[in-house]
């Protein structure tokens, strides 16, 4: 999509400091790491979000996830990693080109994530019915 930032990068009209290029996937750094060493994978086609991707296109994807995810342990000598993909702009979507994204993790880094809630009583019943009769 001509307006699109990650197109842009993807075309060479934006640089980056390039990860990893296939026919399909391209993994760059994120410009605002979360860490240093946090990569950003997207698929070379325009996909709005997670929702729109086709399923030829994601398992490539995915697959660079995992294979750039051992390649930051390896390099950076992080501990772990968390994986994101902010879907929809109540998300924290901000760039509508899906990604994932990579961001190591290290002891003592400071994030505190999932600031989980209780269900309240037979909630989660009712929601996991929900969720099984819309698949
Ligand atoms: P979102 O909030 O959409 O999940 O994340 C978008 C990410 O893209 C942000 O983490 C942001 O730092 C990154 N980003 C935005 N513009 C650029 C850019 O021009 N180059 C790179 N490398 N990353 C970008
Ligand atoms: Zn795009």
């Amino acid at each position: 999509m001509s307006n699109c930032i990650f197109c842009k990068i993807i075309k060479g009209e934006i640089p980056c400091f390039k990860i990893y290029e296939d026919a399909n996937v391209l993994a760059f750094l994120d410009i605002k790491p979360v860490n240093p060493g946090h990569v950003l994978v997207i698929p070379k086609e325009h996909y709005e979000n997670f929702l729109h991707i086709d399923s030829r296109h994601l398992q490539p994807l995915v697959a660079t996830v995992q294979k750039v995810g051992k390649a930051l342990v390896q390099a950076m000598g992080c501990e772990g990693f968390n994986l994101g993909l902010n879907n929809g702009v109540v998300a924290g979507q901000v760039v509508p080109h899906v990604h994932f994204h990579i961001m190591p993790r290290r002891a003592g880094d400071g994030y505190d994530l999932w600031h989980g809630r209780e269900y309240e009583a037979g909630q989660a019943q009712e929601v996991a019915d929900k969720i099984r009769e819309a698949l």
